[in-house]
């Protein structure tokens, strides 16, 4: 009898079974869905509570300038009017010196730079379009591969061909650069990437953009 490689290729060498790639992908992404709620629900109480006790700066809107700047970016696929600034004072979340994103929230910090504002925006991107997973997903690449984590040259080196397969530090970094560099003559090396990956950032149809928890 010939052996089926559909059932055997589940089993390892000592037969035991192990899980398909798809159930694994699939265990994961729920595992990050339910991390991801968990960090946002905690992150939004902590919020609340610190802007009861006046420990952090009250959130404002996006301005003119900085939405003809994100409208430039990522086109209709970002709901800007959802999105919250805090700058300054943090609270809890001043512990590092780093921006931080919470759903549609960003705790911009010291920082002012337009290209930090675009970064983060590519996670509050990111949460509009498949939810809280994004949170447990940019911590755990944080955790697992430190700094190198932003490098999304890096990620092809890793076998990842295309920006959506990049982790979610990567993705906010290389939209990010490809923003910093979009007036610069030097050719760019990575020119027909920048251009799918703008293309599947900005035609994405944003089918949840007022999630909130
Ligand atoms: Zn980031």
């Amino acid at each position: 009898m010939s052996k089926n490689p559909s059932h055997t290729k589940n089993f390892s060498a000592n037969g035991r079974w192990r899980a398909p790639r798809a159930v694994l992908l699939l265990a994961s992404a729920i595992g990050a869905s339910i991390a991801g709620t968990v960090i946002l629900i905690l992150g939004t109480l902590v919020s609340r509570i610190q802007r009861l006790l006046f420990l952090q700066n009250q959130p404002r809107s996006l301005n003119q300038t900085e939405e003809e700047l994100l409208r430039g970016v990522f086109d209709d696929s970002l709901a800007l009017d959802n999105i919250r600034i805090i700058e300054g004072r943090s609270g809890l979340f001043g512990v590092n010196s780093r921006p931080f994103t919470l759903g549609n929230t960003i705790y911009m910090k010291a920082y002012t730079a337009p290209e930090i504002l675009v970064h983060e925006c590519v996670h509050v991107w990111q949460y509009q379009h498949f939810g809280p997973r994004y949170a447990a997903e940019a911590l755990g690449a944080q955790l697992l591969l430190g700094d190198s984590a932003y490098n999304w040259k890096a990620e092809l080196a890793r076998g990842k061909s295309e920006w959506s397969e990049f982790n979610k530090e990567a993705q906010a970094q290389m939209i990010q650069e490809i923003w910093m560099q979009r007036n610069s003559s030097a050719a760019h090396q990575h020119d027909e990437l920048a251009a799918a990956t703008l293309k599947s950032l900005r035609t994405r149809k944003n089918t949840r953009p007022s999630r909130s928890l």
